[in-house]
Protein backbone atom coordinates (compact mmCIF):
# COMPACT_ATOMS: atom_id res chain seq x y z
CA UNK A 1 0.00 0.00 0.00
CA UNK A 2 1.31 2.99 -1.20
CA UNK A 3 -0.38 6.64 -0.24
CA UNK A 4 1.97 9.10 -1.59
CA UNK A 5 0.76 11.88 -3.27
CA UNK A 6 2.34 12.01 -6.70
CA UNK A 7 3.08 14.88 -8.42
CA UNK A 8 0.20 14.63 -11.02
CA UNK A 9 -2.66 14.43 -7.66
CA UNK A 10 -0.55 17.46 -5.69
CA UNK A 11 -1.15 19.64 -9.11
CA UNK A 12 -4.95 18.34 -9.02
CA UNK A 13 -5.30 19.29 -5.53
CA UNK A 14 -3.48 22.96 -6.30
CA UNK A 15 -6.07 23.82 -8.75
CA UNK A 16 -8.77 22.91 -6.24
CA UNK A 17 -7.07 25.06 -4.12
CA UNK A 18 -7.05 27.69 -6.34
CA UNK A 19 -10.84 27.16 -7.58
CA UNK A 20 -12.12 26.96 -4.23
CA UNK A 21 -10.12 30.14 -2.83
CA UNK A 22 -11.87 32.17 -5.98
CA UNK A 23 -15.45 30.45 -6.41
CA UNK A 24 -16.30 29.48 -2.29
CA UNK A 25 -13.60 31.53 0.10
CA UNK A 26 -14.45 31.28 3.88
CA UNK A 27 -16.95 34.36 4.08
CA UNK A 28 -18.93 33.10 1.05
CA UNK A 29 -19.17 29.28 2.99
CA UNK A 30 -20.70 31.56 5.92
CA UNK A 31 -22.71 34.05 4.13
CA UNK A 32 -24.09 30.66 1.88
CA UNK A 33 -25.29 29.01 4.67
CA UNK A 34 -26.68 31.60 6.74
CA UNK A 35 -28.75 31.99 3.59
CA UNK A 36 -29.30 28.11 3.08
CA UNK A 37 -28.12 28.72 -0.64
CA UNK A 38 -26.20 25.63 -2.14
CA UNK A 39 -22.94 26.45 -4.21
CA UNK A 40 -24.30 25.05 -7.36
CA UNK A 41 -22.44 26.47 -9.57
CA UNK A 42 -19.45 24.72 -9.06
CA UNK A 43 -20.45 21.66 -10.96
CA UNK A 44 -19.18 24.00 -13.91
CA UNK A 45 -15.63 24.39 -12.17
CA UNK A 46 -15.25 21.07 -11.54
CA UNK A 47 -16.32 19.81 -15.08
CA UNK A 48 -13.54 22.35 -16.09
CA UNK A 49 -10.89 21.26 -13.94
CA UNK A 50 -11.44 17.64 -15.12
CA UNK A 51 -12.48 16.28 -11.57
CA UNK A 52 -15.90 14.63 -12.25
CA UNK A 53 -14.25 12.11 -14.71
CA UNK A 54 -11.06 11.05 -12.99
CA UNK A 55 -12.31 7.30 -12.24
CA UNK A 56 -14.21 7.24 -15.22
CA UNK A 57 -13.03 5.31 -18.50
CA UNK A 58 -11.49 7.63 -21.13
CA UNK A 59 -14.22 6.23 -23.76
CA UNK A 60 -16.80 8.19 -21.85
CA UNK A 61 -14.58 11.38 -21.53
CA UNK A 62 -13.19 10.01 -18.06
CA UNK A 63 -9.36 10.41 -16.94
CA UNK A 64 -9.17 6.37 -16.01
CA UNK A 65 -7.58 7.33 -12.66
CA UNK A 66 -7.04 6.32 -9.58
CA UNK A 67 -9.96 5.75 -6.72
CA UNK A 68 -7.45 7.31 -4.33
CA UNK A 69 -7.38 10.64 -6.63
CA UNK A 70 -11.55 10.93 -5.99
CA UNK A 71 -10.93 10.60 -2.52
CA UNK A 72 -8.38 13.06 -2.28
CA UNK A 73 -10.32 15.08 -3.98
CA UNK A 74 -13.05 14.84 -2.27
CA UNK A 75 -11.54 15.24 1.46
CA UNK A 76 -10.06 18.38 0.10
CA UNK A 77 -13.01 19.74 -0.56
CA UNK A 78 -14.76 18.37 2.47
CA UNK A 79 -12.17 20.42 4.12
CA UNK A 80 -13.15 23.43 2.15
CA UNK A 81 -17.29 23.09 2.65
CA UNK A 82 -19.32 19.46 3.25
CA UNK A 83 -21.14 20.94 0.40
CA UNK A 84 -18.56 21.40 -1.79
CA UNK A 85 -18.01 17.93 -1.16
CA UNK A 86 -21.25 16.30 -1.12
CA UNK A 87 -21.83 17.99 -4.80
CA UNK A 88 -18.87 16.35 -5.75
CA UNK A 89 -19.39 12.42 -4.20
CA UNK A 90 -22.94 12.38 -4.79
CA UNK A 91 -22.21 13.18 -8.93
CA UNK A 92 -19.44 10.85 -8.92
CA UNK A 93 -19.78 8.48 -6.12
CA UNK A 94 -23.38 8.05 -6.24
CA UNK A 95 -24.17 9.20 -9.88
CA UNK A 96 -21.44 8.38 -11.92
CA UNK A 97 -20.30 5.30 -10.50
CA UNK A 98 -23.84 3.22 -10.39
CA UNK A 99 -24.14 3.56 -14.35
CA UNK A 100 -20.98 2.59 -14.42
CA UNK A 101 -21.41 -0.51 -12.63
CA UNK A 102 -25.06 -1.78 -13.45
CA UNK A 103 -25.82 0.49 -16.45
CA UNK A 104 -26.57 -0.89 -19.88
CA UNK A 105 -23.73 0.01 -22.72
CA UNK A 106 -26.45 2.74 -23.91
CA UNK A 107 -27.14 4.02 -20.64
CA UNK A 108 -23.32 4.69 -19.94
CA UNK A 109 -23.17 5.83 -23.35
CA UNK A 110 -25.98 8.38 -23.15
CA UNK A 111 -25.18 9.78 -19.08
CA UNK A 112 -21.71 9.36 -18.46
CA UNK A 113 -19.97 11.80 -20.57
CA UNK A 114 -22.71 14.50 -19.40
CA UNK A 115 -21.88 13.59 -15.64
CA UNK A 116 -18.07 14.28 -16.68
CA UNK A 117 -19.69 17.66 -18.31
CA UNK A 118 -21.24 18.82 -15.48
CA UNK A 119 -24.47 18.71 -16.56
CA UNK A 120 -26.23 16.07 -14.53
CA UNK A 121 -27.07 15.77 -11.71
CA UNK A 122 -29.29 13.16 -9.33
CA UNK A 123 -30.60 12.56 -6.49
CA UNK A 124 -30.78 8.95 -4.65
CA UNK A 125 -34.24 8.57 -3.42
CA UNK A 126 -34.16 5.88 -1.29
CA UNK A 127 -35.89 6.49 2.04
CA UNK A 128 -39.60 6.26 2.95
CA UNK A 129 -41.31 7.13 6.26
CA UNK A 130 -41.77 3.98 7.17
CA UNK A 131 -37.95 2.47 5.83
CA UNK A 132 -34.58 4.15 6.67
CA UNK A 133 -32.15 1.75 8.42
CA UNK A 134 -34.57 -0.92 6.72
CA UNK A 135 -34.39 0.07 3.32
CA UNK A 136 -35.30 -3.06 2.02
CA UNK A 137 -38.59 -2.29 3.41
CA UNK A 138 -39.57 0.18 0.57
CA UNK A 139 -43.16 0.36 -0.35
CA UNK A 140 -43.16 2.70 -3.07
CA UNK A 141 -44.91 0.75 -5.90
CA UNK A 142 -44.26 0.55 -9.75
CA UNK A 143 -46.66 -1.19 -11.94
CA UNK A 144 -46.29 -2.31 -15.65
CA UNK A 145 -48.13 -0.82 -18.24
CA UNK A 146 -47.57 -0.27 -22.34
CA UNK A 147 -43.83 1.39 -22.66
CA UNK A 148 -43.08 1.74 -18.68
CA UNK A 149 -44.03 2.07 -15.34
CA UNK A 150 -46.66 3.75 -12.81
CA UNK A 151 -45.03 4.76 -9.59
CA UNK A 152 -47.29 5.46 -6.60
CA UNK A 153 -45.71 6.23 -3.25
CA UNK A 154 -43.35 8.39 -1.06
CA UNK A 155 -39.27 9.20 -0.36
CA UNK A 156 -38.40 11.53 2.26
CA UNK A 157 -35.13 12.85 3.08
CA UNK A 158 -33.77 13.24 -0.95
CA UNK A 159 -31.10 15.78 -0.73
CA UNK A 160 -30.98 18.57 -3.27
CA UNK A 161 -33.92 16.80 -5.16
CA UNK A 162 -34.94 20.05 -6.49
CA UNK A 163 -31.52 20.76 -8.67
CA UNK A 164 -31.85 16.99 -9.82
CA UNK A 165 -32.18 16.02 -13.19
CA UNK A 166 -32.83 12.30 -12.33
CA UNK A 167 -34.26 11.21 -9.02
CA UNK A 168 -32.54 7.65 -8.91
CA UNK A 169 -35.68 5.48 -7.10
CA UNK A 170 -35.52 1.96 -5.44
CA UNK A 171 -39.19 0.87 -6.17
CA UNK A 172 -41.32 -2.32 -5.86
CA UNK A 173 -41.88 -3.70 -9.36
CA UNK A 174 -42.64 -7.40 -8.17
CA UNK A 175 -46.01 -6.95 -5.69
CA UNK A 176 -45.72 -10.18 -4.84
CA UNK A 177 -42.52 -9.53 -3.07
CA UNK A 178 -41.21 -8.32 0.18
CA UNK A 179 -37.75 -7.43 1.74
CA UNK A 180 -34.92 -6.87 -0.72
CA UNK A 181 -36.53 -9.03 -3.77
CA UNK A 182 -39.00 -7.46 -6.21
CA UNK A 183 -37.06 -4.33 -5.99
CA UNK A 184 -36.24 -2.11 -9.38
CA UNK A 185 -34.11 0.91 -9.60
CA UNK A 186 -36.08 3.33 -12.25
CA UNK A 187 -34.00 6.69 -13.31
CA UNK A 188 -37.33 9.20 -12.55
CA UNK A 189 -36.96 12.65 -14.17
CA UNK A 190 -37.77 14.69 -11.62
CA UNK A 191 -39.99 17.35 -13.63
CA UNK A 192 -42.51 14.78 -14.65
CA UNK A 193 -46.22 14.95 -13.65
CA UNK A 194 -47.41 13.65 -10.43
CA UNK A 195 -44.09 14.65 -8.48
CA UNK A 196 -44.59 16.76 -5.84
CA UNK A 197 -41.96 18.33 -3.16
CA UNK A 198 -42.13 19.89 0.44
CA UNK A 199 -38.85 21.04 1.70
CA UNK A 200 -37.78 19.70 4.86
CA UNK A 201 -35.98 22.53 7.68
CA UNK A 202 -33.14 20.78 10.05
CA UNK A 203 -30.52 21.57 12.40
CA UNK A 204 -27.38 21.45 10.10
CA UNK A 205 -26.36 21.09 6.34
CA UNK A 206 -27.86 24.28 5.72
CA UNK A 207 -26.80 24.25 1.75
CA UNK A 208 -27.73 20.16 1.71
CA UNK A 209 -31.73 20.83 1.00
CA UNK A 210 -33.96 18.46 1.80
CA UNK A 211 -37.45 16.94 0.04
CA UNK A 212 -40.00 15.16 0.93
CA UNK A 213 -41.93 13.92 -2.65
CA UNK A 214 -44.79 12.38 -3.53
CA UNK A 215 -45.30 10.05 -6.66
CA UNK A 216 -49.03 9.80 -7.59
CA UNK A 217 -49.50 8.15 -10.67
CA UNK A 218 -45.78 9.43 -12.25
CA UNK A 219 -45.19 7.46 -15.68
CA UNK A 220 -41.89 6.82 -16.54
CA UNK A 221 -40.81 5.16 -19.62
CA UNK A 222 -39.31 1.69 -20.16
CA UNK A 223 -36.55 2.44 -21.01
CA UNK A 224 -35.21 4.49 -18.00
CA UNK A 225 -34.65 1.32 -15.59
CA UNK A 226 -31.02 1.32 -13.97
CA UNK A 227 -29.62 -2.40 -14.04
CA UNK A 228 -31.95 -5.79 -14.26
CA UNK A 229 -35.62 -5.50 -13.26
CA UNK A 230 -36.53 -7.02 -9.36
CA UNK A 231 -32.29 -6.97 -8.90
CA UNK A 232 -32.48 -3.23 -7.58
CA UNK A 233 -31.52 -3.98 -4.11
CA UNK A 234 -28.19 -5.89 -5.16
CA UNK A 235 -27.31 -3.50 -7.67
CA UNK A 236 -27.40 -0.59 -5.02
CA UNK A 237 -25.56 -2.39 -2.46
CA UNK A 238 -22.85 -3.08 -4.99
CA UNK A 239 -21.97 0.68 -4.66
CA UNK A 240 -22.07 1.45 -1.79
CA UNK A 241 -18.69 1.53 -1.01
CA UNK A 242 -17.64 4.00 -3.35
CA UNK A 243 -20.57 6.52 -1.13
CA UNK A 244 -19.59 5.64 1.98
CA UNK A 245 -15.92 6.61 0.95
CA UNK A 246 -17.05 10.08 -0.38
CA UNK A 247 -19.12 10.60 2.91
CA UNK A 248 -15.95 9.58 4.84
CA UNK A 249 -13.49 11.24 3.11
CA UNK A 250 -15.59 14.40 3.39
CA UNK A 251 -16.32 13.93 7.15
CA UNK A 252 -12.63 13.84 7.82
CA UNK A 253 -11.72 16.90 5.70
CA UNK A 254 -14.50 18.65 7.64
CA UNK A 255 -12.68 17.46 10.81
CA UNK A 256 -8.80 18.33 9.54
CA UNK A 257 -10.75 21.88 9.19
CA UNK A 258 -11.69 21.83 12.87
CA UNK A 259 -8.68 20.85 14.41
CA UNK A 260 -7.10 23.77 12.23
CA UNK A 261 -9.37 26.37 13.61
CA UNK A 262 -9.58 25.11 17.09
CA UNK A 263 -5.94 24.76 16.92
CA UNK A 264 -5.27 28.66 16.00
CA UNK A 265 -7.63 29.84 18.45
CA UNK A 266 -5.96 28.05 21.40
CA UNK A 267 -2.58 29.19 20.19
CA UNK A 268 -4.24 32.85 20.15
CA UNK A 269 -6.22 33.16 23.62
CA UNK A 270 -4.52 34.02 26.69
CA UNK A 271 -6.16 33.12 29.72
CA UNK A 272 -4.47 33.44 33.22
CA UNK A 273 -1.51 35.62 31.42
CA UNK A 274 -0.67 32.87 28.88
CA UNK A 275 -1.87 30.81 25.83
CA UNK A 276 -4.37 28.49 26.60
CA UNK A 277 -2.51 25.80 24.56
CA UNK A 278 0.08 25.75 27.38
CA UNK A 279 -2.69 24.08 29.51
CA UNK A 280 -1.87 20.34 29.34
CA UNK A 281 -5.80 19.38 29.48
CA UNK A 282 -6.29 21.88 26.49
CA UNK A 283 -2.95 20.30 24.19
CA UNK A 284 -3.73 16.72 25.12
CA UNK A 285 -7.46 17.32 23.79
CA UNK A 286 -6.12 18.46 20.16
CA UNK A 287 -3.63 15.81 20.48
CA UNK A 288 -6.42 13.61 20.65
CA UNK A 289 -8.42 15.10 17.84
CA UNK A 290 -5.33 15.01 15.45
CA UNK A 291 -5.11 11.25 16.59
CA UNK A 292 -8.72 10.42 15.22
CA UNK A 293 -8.19 11.88 12.16
CA UNK A 294 -5.17 10.76 11.11
CA UNK A 295 -6.73 6.90 12.29
CA UNK A 296 -9.97 7.62 10.19
CA UNK A 297 -7.84 8.88 7.47
CA UNK A 298 -5.75 6.02 7.48
CA UNK A 299 -8.52 3.36 7.36
CA UNK A 300 -10.09 5.87 4.13
CA UNK A 301 -6.80 5.68 2.23
CA UNK A 302 -6.70 1.85 2.56
CA UNK A 303 -10.35 1.75 1.47
CA UNK A 304 -9.38 3.68 -1.75
CA UNK A 305 -6.47 1.18 -2.35
CA UNK A 306 -8.57 -1.93 -2.19
CA UNK A 307 -10.98 -0.02 -4.61
CA UNK A 308 -8.14 0.66 -6.96
CA UNK A 309 -7.03 -3.11 -6.25
CA UNK A 310 -10.21 -4.53 -7.16
CA UNK A 311 -10.44 -6.21 -3.62
CA UNK A 312 -13.34 -6.54 -1.41
CA UNK A 313 -13.87 -3.78 1.21
CA UNK A 314 -17.03 -4.18 2.88
CA UNK A 315 -15.32 -3.95 6.48
CA UNK A 316 -13.15 -1.49 5.40
CA UNK A 317 -16.01 0.93 3.66
CA UNK A 318 -18.32 0.56 7.15
CA UNK A 319 -15.29 1.01 9.51
CA UNK A 320 -14.07 4.17 7.35
CA UNK A 321 -17.78 5.54 7.41
CA UNK A 322 -17.35 5.07 11.12
CA UNK A 323 -14.14 6.49 12.20
CA UNK A 324 -14.83 9.30 9.82
CA UNK A 325 -18.45 10.22 11.11
CA UNK A 326 -17.31 9.79 14.72
CA UNK A 327 -13.62 11.57 14.52
CA UNK A 328 -16.08 14.58 13.36
CA UNK A 329 -17.87 14.68 16.18
CA UNK A 330 -15.82 14.20 19.07
CA UNK A 331 -13.55 17.27 17.15
CA UNK A 332 -16.76 19.23 16.33
CA UNK A 333 -18.06 18.53 19.90
CA UNK A 334 -14.72 19.34 21.87
CA UNK A 335 -13.91 22.28 19.53
CA UNK A 336 -17.16 24.07 21.12
CA UNK A 337 -15.54 23.23 24.85
CA UNK A 338 -12.33 24.83 24.12
CA UNK A 339 -13.76 27.58 22.00
CA UNK A 340 -16.04 28.16 24.89
CA UNK A 341 -18.09 31.69 24.14
CA UNK A 342 -16.38 32.12 20.75
CA UNK A 343 -17.49 29.03 19.75
CA UNK A 344 -20.72 29.37 20.37
CA UNK A 345 -21.28 32.57 18.37
CA UNK A 346 -23.18 32.23 15.02
CA UNK A 347 -20.24 33.80 13.29
CA UNK A 348 -17.77 30.88 14.20
CA UNK A 349 -17.18 28.43 12.02
CA UNK A 350 -17.14 25.43 14.21
CA UNK A 351 -20.72 25.82 15.26
CA UNK A 352 -21.53 24.95 12.02
CA UNK A 353 -19.04 22.06 11.66
CA UNK A 354 -20.55 21.04 14.95
CA UNK A 355 -24.43 21.11 13.51
CA UNK A 356 -23.33 19.82 10.30
CA UNK A 357 -21.66 16.96 11.71
CA UNK A 358 -24.87 15.36 13.52
CA UNK A 359 -25.52 14.05 10.11
CA UNK A 360 -22.63 11.34 9.36
CA UNK A 361 -22.98 8.88 11.86
CA UNK A 362 -26.66 7.69 10.94
CA UNK A 363 -26.98 9.43 7.24
CA UNK A 364 -25.54 6.93 4.45
CA UNK A 365 -26.35 4.18 6.86
CA UNK A 366 -26.50 4.28 10.57
CA UNK A 367 -23.40 3.34 12.09
CA UNK A 368 -24.92 0.90 14.57
CA UNK A 369 -25.89 -0.60 10.92
CA UNK A 370 -22.06 -0.64 9.84
CA UNK A 371 -21.24 -1.87 13.08
CA UNK A 372 -23.42 -5.07 12.04
CA UNK A 373 -22.25 -5.31 8.78
CA UNK A 374 -18.63 -5.70 10.41
CA UNK A 375 -19.43 -8.03 12.77
CA UNK A 376 -21.28 -10.17 10.37
CA UNK A 377 -18.58 -10.35 8.20
CA UNK A 378 -16.00 -10.88 11.43
CA UNK A 379 -18.12 -13.89 11.90
CA UNK A 380 -20.58 -12.70 14.81
C1 LIG B 1 -29.88 15.60 6.03
C2 LIG B 1 -30.27 14.24 5.53
C3 LIG B 1 -29.99 13.89 4.23
C4 LIG B 1 -30.41 12.64 3.73
N1 LIG B 1 -30.23 12.36 2.39
C5 LIG B 1 -30.82 11.24 1.88
C6 LIG B 1 -30.84 11.03 0.47
O1 LIG B 1 -30.31 11.84 -0.32
N2 LIG B 1 -31.46 9.93 -0.01
C7 LIG B 1 -32.05 9.02 0.81
O2 LIG B 1 -32.61 8.05 0.29
N3 LIG B 1 -32.05 9.20 2.16
C8 LIG B 1 -31.46 10.29 2.71
N4 LIG B 1 -31.49 10.51 4.07
C9 LIG B 1 -32.08 9.51 4.95
C10 LIG B 1 -31.03 8.74 5.74
O3 LIG B 1 -30.35 7.86 4.88
C11 LIG B 1 -31.76 8.04 6.91
O4 LIG B 1 -32.03 9.04 7.85
C12 LIG B 1 -30.92 6.93 7.50
O5 LIG B 1 -30.87 5.83 6.64
C13 LIG B 1 -31.53 6.45 8.84
O6 LIG B 1 -32.89 6.16 8.70
P1 LIG B 1 -33.95 6.79 9.70
O7 LIG B 1 -33.69 8.25 9.84
O8 LIG B 1 -35.30 6.39 9.23
O9 LIG B 1 -33.64 6.14 11.11
P2 LIG B 1 -34.14 4.71 11.65
O10 LIG B 1 -33.89 3.67 10.64
O11 LIG B 1 -35.51 4.87 12.19
O12 LIG B 1 -33.13 4.49 12.85
C14 LIG B 1 -33.30 5.07 14.14
C15 LIG B 1 -32.22 4.51 15.06
O13 LIG B 1 -32.40 3.09 15.18
C16 LIG B 1 -31.19 2.43 14.89
N5 LIG B 1 -31.43 1.14 14.24
C17 LIG B 1 -32.28 0.88 13.23
N6 LIG B 1 -32.17 -0.41 12.87
C18 LIG B 1 -31.23 -0.97 13.65
C19 LIG B 1 -30.65 -2.27 13.76
N7 LIG B 1 -30.99 -3.27 12.96
N8 LIG B 1 -29.70 -2.46 14.71
C20 LIG B 1 -29.32 -1.47 15.53
N9 LIG B 1 -29.81 -0.21 15.46
C21 LIG B 1 -30.75 0.03 14.55
C22 LIG B 1 -30.46 3.37 13.94
O14 LIG B 1 -29.08 3.14 13.93
C23 LIG B 1 -30.82 4.74 14.51
O15 LIG B 1 -29.94 5.06 15.55
C24 LIG B 1 -31.05 11.73 4.60
C25 LIG B 1 -31.30 12.07 5.94
C26 LIG B 1 -30.93 13.32 6.40
C27 LIG B 1 -31.28 13.70 7.81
Amino acid sequence: MDFSISEEQASILLSVDKMISKFLPPEEVRRRDKNYEPPDFLLKYYAELGLLGIPFPEKYGGLNEKWFTVTLVNERLGYYAAIAASLYGTTIGFGGMSFLTYGTDNQKETYLPKIIDGKLRFSLALTEPSAGSDAGGLITNAKKVSNGWVVNGRKTWISCADEADYLVTPVRTDSNSSGSKGISILLIPRKSDGISMTYLEKVGNNCLTSWDIGFDDVFVSEKNILGEENDGFRNLMSTLHYSRSCQASNAIGQAQNAVDIIKKHVLERVQFGRSISKFQTVRHRIVDMQLRVDQARMILYKLAWLIDEGKRCRVEAAQAKILASECLQYVTNHGMQLMASYGYSLDSDIQRLWRDSRLYSFGEGANEIQREIIAKEIGL
